[in-house]
């Protein structure tokens, strides 16, 4: 009966390859609609998760990235392992199932012809989480854009620091703030663009610094988790607290701009600091 668990098997991969479940509004949507959409619901405008390269190539004006850093990877330096297994085997795991060496990609290019130098998370390598590697490659982008005095973007996507490089992890928010703030010395610009999630030691770190802050509508961003602060607050919090529109509202967050409208919004805003 081998051939018909394996035709089931593929039935069943095949119908979950066509739809894609909306996560906010559970909706069906046909996958071929829902990345022409750039990953956004058509019918709720959820922005889903979206890989760095995709994100790339969405920004840029076509041919003109020029990935840096590329060879920048994770270090196990404290041999971490857990009731799963080594954090070796799942960051190289990672590496395979995403075809980038880290949880972000940077690089330099032109945005509607404004050269940039941008760094752009990817929540797929093992929840955008912040390792010595990703802290590095942020900060060498930061210097590349200082050296050659060009605007520095971060992309943020991600669930915090990386708890498998303990103290090393939590010392890339030093590190990372310390590399955007020497932009300001000579008055460079810095957009930090906050997506689906931005939470932990990145939103404790760069991706609150921008001289601009933007966010994706409906993005989850705060520090920590809401449960704990309600346990520690002993109150009810409300039902958008830690989404871009509080943010916005309580000025954290400068704009919310649409996925599609996002690369208009950023060289248009640059186009002021050139003037
Ligand atoms: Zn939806």
């Amino acid at each position: 009966m081998a051939w018909y668990t394996e035709t089931t098997t593929e039935k069943k991969k095949s119908k979950k390859e066509l739809w894609v479940k909306c996560k906010n509004c559970h909706s069906h949507i046909y996958a071929e609609e829902w990345s022409k959409n750039l990953n956004v619901c058509p019918n709720c405008n959820y922005h889903g998760a979206i890989s760095s390269y995709e994100r790339i190539n969405l920004l840029f004006d076509k041919d003109t990235f020029e990935e840096l850093f590329s060879n920048i990877s994770p270090k196990d330096s404290l041999k971490f392992n857990d009731l799963k297994g080594s954090y070796k085997d799942k960051y190289e795991t990672n590496i395979k199932k995403t075809g980038i060496n880290e949880a972000v990609v940077t690089g330099h290019g032109k945005m509607n012809a404004i050269p940039v130098v941008i760094a752009v998370m990817d929540f797929r390598f093992l929840g955008g989480s912040l390792g010595s590697g990703t802290g590095e490659k942020i900060l060498q982008a930061a210097n590349y854009a200082y050296d050659h005095n060009l605007p520095y973007i971060v992309i943020s996507a991600s669930g915090g620091a990386r708890m498998q490089e303990g103290a090393l992890s939590l010392m890339q928010m030093a590190k990372t703030c310390a590399g955007i703030a020497r932009l300001n010395r000579k008055n460079i610009p810095y957009i930090s663009v906050l997506t689906n999630p931005t939470t932990g030691g990145v939103s404790a770190s760069y991706a609150m610094m921008g001289d601009i802050n933007v966010s994706e509508p409906g993005a989850l961003i705060g520090f920590a988790g809401r449960r704990v602060i309600e346990q520690t607050i002993g109150e009810k919090l409300p039902d958008d607290f830690q989404t871009s529109e509080y943010l916005r509202e309580h000025g954290f967050v400068d704009s919310i701009v649409n996925r599609k409208d996002l690369k208009d919004y950023l060289s248009n805003v640059l186009s002021y600091y050139n003037r």
